[in-house]
């Protein structure tokens, strides 16, 4: 697991004001926190900034002493590896099994046609066996993604997020679409596996009762600038 640090870090579109201004923080190995915020506070940007998928307009982000920002484009092809992301979780790939959703995490790529799945290694195939068996899934491994619910579709995100053995969790909304019961159930299965591994996360949740249930550290944005920084004890009391 690793360390970031962002400096600085600011975001404007071409179209717009500052989507994100000048955030400095840092995240501790193994420490999870919860971005909260409106919408169009600069959550989504933030998150996009830290793996460049979307370019930041000035400021650093350091990942254990590497400046992904300054990276050439192969050098940073190889930097993302150790950045795992887990999206709102209708980003498996339908036509594929649960089994080849987590597999494709091994790539650093998505595959969007079963002949572009190289066959992996048994190392691999064990790998993704534990990791599904993490998440409760063992038993769908044959299913294909299209057949799944949306919270084993998002533990499946989660399964294939680790399969790339990621130094850092970049999470974005990963309950946006799914029931207050699922949600939970999902969040605490991210807490758990993040605290038994060491991993830090950065958790873009819209769901403030959400973050402040499950979060250790809660960061607020509005208007693209950091306007809160603390526990979720805090929280309450600012509100
Ligand atoms: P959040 O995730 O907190 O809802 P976003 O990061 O999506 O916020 O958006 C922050 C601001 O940047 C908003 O004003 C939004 O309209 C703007 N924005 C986001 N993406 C783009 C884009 N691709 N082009 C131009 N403006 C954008
Ligand atoms: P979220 O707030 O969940 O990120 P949005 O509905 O704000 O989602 O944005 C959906 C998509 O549109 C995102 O990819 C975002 O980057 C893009 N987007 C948002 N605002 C703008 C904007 N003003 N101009 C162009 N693209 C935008």
């Amino acid at each position: 697991a690793a360390m970031l640090h962002l400096e600085g870090l600011t975001k404007t579109y071409k179209t717009g004001d500052a989507a994100l201004s000048d955030v400095t923080l840092t995240i501790p190995k193994g420490q999870i926190m919860g971005l909260i915020g409106p919408s169009g506070a600069g959550k989504s940007t933030m998150i996009r900034c830290i793996n460049r998928l979307v370019e930041p307009s000035a400021g650093q982000v350091v990942l254990s002493d590497v400046d992904l920002v300054r990276l050439g484009k192969s050098e940073l092809r190889r930097q993302r590896r150790r950045i795992g992301m887990i999206f709102q979780e209708y980003s498996l790939v339908e036509r594929l099994t649960v089994m080849e959703n987590v597999l494709s995490g091994r790539l650093g790529y998505v595959p969007f046609w079963r002949s572009f799945l190289r066959k992996y290694p048994p190392s691999d195939i064990q790998l993704a066996y534990r990791l599904l068996d993490r998440v409760g899934l063992m038993d769908q491994a044959d299913k294909r993604a299209d057949a799944l619910s949306g919270g084993q579709r998002q533990r499946v995100g989660i399964a294939r997020a680790l399969a790339q053995e990621p130094e850092l969790l970049l999470v974005d909304e990963p309950t946006a679409s799914l029931d207050p019961k699922t949600s939970r159930q999902i969040m605490r299965l991210l807490i758990e596996i993040c605290a038994e591994r060491g991993l830090p996360a950065i958790i873009n949740i819209h769901d403030v009762p959400l973050a402040q249930q499950f979060m250790q550290r809660i960061v607020g944005l509005r208007a693209g600038r950091v306007v809160f920084d603390g526990p979720p004890e805090q929280l309450n009391e600012a509100a």
